[in-house]
């Protein structure tokens, strides 16, 4: 058994970005982070842009440079998976061998991406949650003509473009009605929609595959719809959703159902024991409970659990997670981006701009109040929408303030 008073579990952005707050917080223990990846952690939304769209010589984006981990002074076990967890000792068993005990554990180990089922190794399919999925799918799209783009939310849009933009066909493919509908929903979906469009995408939106051809060698060929719609594709990323990465807690006694069940401290079920990023299944605002999938607030739980747990080492009161969640994806040269979580039966009310010109800003209205923000090209408007979007203000209210009118320069 090896002594380590703070072992953080995963090694991506929530992961790096606690130890990182434990230190800036003062924290002066022993700090272990371990990654199941053997790369330093690396940021993942550059992967379905950027890179995916560049077919030049590419490393990692990493997170933080390799000379700046020395003045982090941690225990960095990359390419070492913690195999099992016992939250009532917080002892972690990694697959080297080794069993690493904490004061306290901070669970950050992310999503693994779902597979179709019976589509898992049938060379051509692929899915993208890490970097070296990047790698396969920018050297699988060197060689191909046409794409299938299966799912169209936040990734599956993106890749769809991504694709596009190197010149392959692309057929994007999802059951619901828009693009990104979960996290936008009807109107803004449309817009997003009529983006693909206009790039040369095919969508077919309220439908699924029901199933691919392959070819005698085994290799992707065709995929067809439900209706019967078939067309030829020598590559399909299947792009449906990612699963909280919670096997090896299976014996751990934590409660998991979707995700690590944390309060809205950031605490699991066990003392000591956190939980941070996607993995993390909060308390939701409207009720229920929620995982965020989004860069911003991975950052955000990470930096309410240091302070959370700085607070528990000083016996100084917790502070409840209260950070608005907010995402933005690229769909081609537009920038979407959301505060707040929209939902499917709010009201989607224009406040400024138009689709049309791709500049808007869109206030998602639950019972008369404002409880998210949606827009394209109105950064500082959106962002002025915070509090707003924060308090859930009645609809005039946030009309009267008009964050989106020019600010007046007082004299
Ligand atoms: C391709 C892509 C594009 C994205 N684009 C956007 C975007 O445009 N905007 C946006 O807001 N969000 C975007 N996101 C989401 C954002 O990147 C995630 O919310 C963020 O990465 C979550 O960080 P995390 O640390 O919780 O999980 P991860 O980044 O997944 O890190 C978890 C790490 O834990 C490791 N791990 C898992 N199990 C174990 C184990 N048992 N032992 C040790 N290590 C383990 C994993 O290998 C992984 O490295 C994107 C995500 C992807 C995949």
């Amino acid at each position: 058994m090896e002594p380590a008073r703070v072992v953080i579990v995963g090694a991506g952005l929530a992961g790096l970005r606690t130890a990182e707050r434990l230190r800036r917080e003062g924290y002066d223990g022993a700090v272990t982070l371990v990654g199941a990846e053997e790369h330093l952690p690396y940021d993942r939304p550059p992967l379905s842009k950027a890179l995916l769209v560049d077919p030049g010589p590419v490393a990692p984006p990493l997170l933080r440079a390799a000379d700046r981990y020395a003045e982090l002074d941690l225990d960095l076990r990359v390419g070492v998976r913690a195999t099992a967890l016992d939250a009532d000792r917080r002892t972690v068993a990694l697959s080297d061998g080794a069993v690493v005990q904490g004061e306290h554990v901070v669970i950050a180990t992310g999503l693994v991406a779902r597979d179709v089922p019976g589509w898992a190794g049938v060379p051509g399919v692929h899915t993208l949650r890490t970097y070296d999925d990047c790698l396969a799918l920018r050297d699988a799209a060197e060689d191909a003509a046409h794409a299938t783009v299966v799912g169209a939310g936040v990734l599956g849009s993106e890749i769809a473009g991504a694709l596009r933009t190197r010149g392959l066909e692309v057929d994007l493919v999802d059951p619901l009605p828009q693009p990104l509908h979960r996290v936008v929903g009807e109107e803004v979906g449309a817009f997003v929609a009529a983006l693909h469009r206009e790039h040369g995408v095919r969508t077919h939106l309220g439908a699924t595959v029901a199933g691919l051809e392959q070819d005698a060698a085994g290799r992707v060929r065709a995929a067809t719809l439900d209706d019967g719609t078939r067309w030829e594709t020598d590559l399909v990323v299947a792009a449906v959703g990612g699963t909280p990465d919670v096997a090896w807690l299976r014996d751990s006694g934590l409660a998991v159902a979707d995700g690590v069940v944390v309060d809205a401290d950031g605490a699991a079920s066990a003392a000591g024991v956190w939980a941070v990023g996607d993995v993390a299944s909060l308390p939701g605002p409207r009720g229920g409970r929620l995982r965020l999938e989004h860069w911003t607030s991975a950052g955000d739980l990470a930096a309410t659990v240091a302070r959370n747990l700085m607070a528990d080492l000083r016996g100084a009161p917790r502070r409840a997670h209260a950070e608005v969640p907010y995402l933005w994806t690229d769909q081609y040269d537009t920038k979407v981006q959301v505060l707040g979580l929209p939902r499917a039966d709010d009201d989607a009310v224009l406040l400024a701009g138009s689709f049309a010109e791709a500049t808007f800003l869109v206030a998602y209205v639950d019972d008369g109040r404002v409880r998210a923000v949606a827009g394209a090209g109105m950064p500082g408007p959106l962002m002025r929408c915070r509090a707003a979007v924060a308090g859930a203000v009645p609809l005039d209210e946030l009309r009267t303030l008009a964050p989106w009118e020019r600010r007046k320069v007082s004299a």
